[in-house]
């Protein structure tokens, strides 16, 4: 039986990867996002920035990320994430040298899978996580909202999680601190609202305060994505390619740095 794995995937953004999640085995983390996939965060589950966890991998990670390796020399990445939010468990680089080892002596028939790490960007301000963080190849951090009243909506961290103006601050120092060969990619989720009571993301307020903060933060990557799975909340629905289309061209308009690559998924 799988203790770690999932997949490999195709994925929309990734190619084929293969999960690893490095938590529990059930969801811990700092936000309840209205679209969450894997459902709601129950109360006792969502905790704050501070919070730790210690599980270092057990010599069956090894094992296991070696036998499902040895079937898949196409995979395009090695992805952790999953069960919440990666960075709350302390031993999180453990997993990530183990895997760099292993990916290190394969035979790969084109390139080497990367070594990507989802994050919900909540704890980054905290410098310790932020040096962690910048070792993985690729760095997909979330960044759904702009503005307190739209992150407090979307995204329901919890009390301790800091404001947004900060969170935007260690994604701007992050991208400095990264090192130049690994890269960092902002995930943006936008979905509309079947409840006429509740703003979804998909405002025109919050798009235009993504797009200020995208300049600001100059990432290597934009991705705009939707939901493509059963959200936590029954009134969450997927935007469509147009709007995602829409959306990138605002972001283009106002970054104005061809540099940077805005993807759609
Ligand atoms: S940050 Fe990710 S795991 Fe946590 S509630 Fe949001 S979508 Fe779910």
């Amino acid at each position: 039986m799988r203790e770690y794995t999932y997949g490999p995937f195709q994925s929309r953004r990734l190619g084929l990867s293969l999960g690893v999640n490095v938590l529990t085995n059930y969801k811990l983390c700092t936000y309840n996002c209205v679209y969450c996939e894997i459902g709601l965060t129950k109360k006792e589950n969502l905790v704050s920035p501070n919070y730790r966890i210690k599980l270092p991998p057990s010599p069956n990670f090894r094992k296991e990320l070696k036998s499902i390796l040895t079937y898949f020399p196409h995979l395009n990445s090695i992805t952790f994430g999953y069960n919440g939010e990666p960075t709350l468990n302390e031993n999180l680089l453990d997993f990530l040298k183990v895997a760099e080892g292993i990916r290190n002596k394969f035979d790969w028939a084109n390139q080497k899978p990367i070594l990507t790490l989802f994050t919900n960007s909540s704890t980054l301000y905290i410098d310790k996580i932020r040096k962690r963080v910048s070792q993985f190849e690729l760095v997909l951090a979330k960044l759904d909202t702009a503005n307190n009243d739209d992150f407090k909506r979307t995204n329901r961290p919890h009390h301790d999680v800091p404001n947004i103006e900060m969170i935007i601050e260690s994604l701007i120092k992050l991208k400095q601190e990264i090192p130049k060969n690994n890269k960092l990619a902002i995930q943006i989720l936008i979905y509309d609202s079947y409840n006429k009571d509740f703003i979804p993301n998909n405002n025109s307020k919050n798009i235009l305060d993504i797009a200020q903060a995208l300049k600001k933060i100059k990432p290597d990557i934009i991705q705009i994505y939707s939901t493509a799975r059963i959200p936590a909340e029954y009134f969450v629905f997927s935007i469509d390619d147009e709007r995602k289309r829409e959306i990138a061209s605002i972001f283009k308009e106002v970054i104005r740095d061809d540099k940077i690559e805005i993807n759609i998924y």
